[in-house]
């Protein structure tokens, strides 16, 4: 019945310049989300609106789930489009749409009316009253209220007719590429690709970056990032995933200081390194997935340790969040069941019994000058050999 989409967005804050940016990001992230989608769709941008056409036939519920998936969408109208607009056959397909989107006719309606055509025999008020009247002599239980109706018929007449009345809702958010581009550190867990997700949907571009320890972690713990990156991708466009080889940095810190700082140590080196990359790659932030008190290395102790070594700005967007928040929404982003999968990431090889949970940073500055003498060259190397995969 439907051959194509009106999209929705928020207009709020979006005036001038800006609203130029923002829809044609947005009908980009339209683009690119119905490439996945089987059939052709023609999108195109007019009057403050997205529009999308089928022009070949193409699968309903997989088209609106795409549509879902784009930040800045608030609703999804699904349009009838009449070829025929001349009056008799415009109200008869009208009619014919009421009737099967609403088996129940025992609800109350009203009809607004635009006319692009301005050469179209009725006028806008016309063609609201003409229609109510046509629909309320065809199906009887309908009702009219101009004031707080329960369905809003749209009609809208220009070289073709359009009929909407039904909107799914959008994701919200921001179109990604609107607000500039962050560094996700991004494990294998549950937490970091929710947080990456939550910033994506703020218009922020992701890149990623992964610390691989071989063979400490193995290559189906590699193949689990590259998925979760892959998932979180569906939302926030195509990503860069940097991946480190972390393995000597690791070994010569397990080396060199003591066990129970082994994480928080660990942890300053990958902000370190996931900043430098960052930095070539034009991100203007750093995303993680701590959340305060989850584990050792995110009590505000660890937090400030760690943030220490860092000048961008780090994004923690489910600091405040309970572990059970931040399963909910990676069970809605589709993320849960790749993050539980029983592959180790890095921190779980080497953590020690009993990390530290307040480490102070004179005390974790000094440990660190054990490392003085190779940890500049192994640093260097890690970067020199980072593998990039694109991941779309
Ligand atoms: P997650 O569920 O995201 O793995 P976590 O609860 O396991 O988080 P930690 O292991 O302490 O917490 O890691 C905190 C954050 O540090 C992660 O959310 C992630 O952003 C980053 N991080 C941890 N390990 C890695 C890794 N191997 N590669 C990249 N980033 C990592
Ligand atoms: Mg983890």
């Amino acid at each position: 019945m439907y051959k194509a989409f009106l999209i929705k967005y928020a207009e709020i804050g979006i005036k001038g310049k800006n609203r130029f940016i923002f829809e044609n990001a947005l009908k980009d992230q339209v683009k690119f989300a119905l490439r996945w989608v089987e059939g052709t769709f023609h999108v195109s941008k007019e009057q403050g609106r997205i529009f999308v056409e089928a022009m070949t036939d193409y699968d309903f519920d997989e088209t609106v789930e795409a549509l879902q998936r784009v930040f800045g969408v608030t609703g999804i109208c699904p349009v009838v489009v009449i070829e025929d607009n001349n009056w008799e056959a415009l109200s008869k397909a009208v009619g014919d749409y009421v009737d099967a989107e609403y088996p129940s006719k025992n609800f109350t309606f009203k009809v607004a009316a635009k006319r692009g055509d301005k050469r179209y025999p009725k006028t806008s008020p016309e063609i609201c009253m003409d229609m109510g009247e046509y629909l309320l002599d065809r199906f009887h239980e309908l009702k009219v209220d101009v004031h707080n109706p329960e369905v809003m018929l749209h009609v809208e007449i220009r070289n073709k007719a359009y009929v909407f009345s039904k909107v799914i809702p959008g994701p919200g958010g921001m179109p990604i590429g609107t607000n500039g581009k962050a560094m996700l550190l991004l494990s294998g867990g549950i937490d970091s690709p929710v947080a990456g997700y939550m910033i994506a949907k703020r218009g922020v571009r992701i890149d990623a970056t992964y610390f691989h320890a071989p063979p400490y972690t193995s290559e189906r713990a590699k193949q689990k990032v590259v998925d979760l990156a892959r998932l979180v991708s569906k939302y926030a466009g195509p990503i860069n995933l940097h991946i480190v080889n972390f393995t000597d940095i690791q070994l010569y810190i397990y080396e060199k200081c003591p066990h129970e700082e082994l994480t928080i140590i660990m942890r300053r080196y990958m902000m370190k390194i996931a900043e430098h990359i960052a930095l070539e790659n034009n991100c203007l932030g750093l995303i993680t997935g701590e959340s305060i008190g989850q584990v050792a290395s995110q009590t505000l102790q660890s937090l400030a340790a760690t943030n220490e070594v860092c000048t961008l700005p780090v994004y923690r967007p489910v600091i405040g969040f309970d572990k059970q928040d931040i399963v909910n929404l990676a069970e809605k982003i589709n993320t849960y069941e790749t993050s539980i999968q029983p592959y180790e990431d890095c921190c779980t090889i080497f953590v020690a019994k009993h990390p530290v949970t307040k480490p102070s940073l004179k005390v974790i500055k000094y440990s660190e000058k054990a490392l003085e003498e190779k940890i500049e060259e192994l640093v260097k190397v890690a970067l020199n050999t980072v593998e990039t995969i694109h991941v779309d």
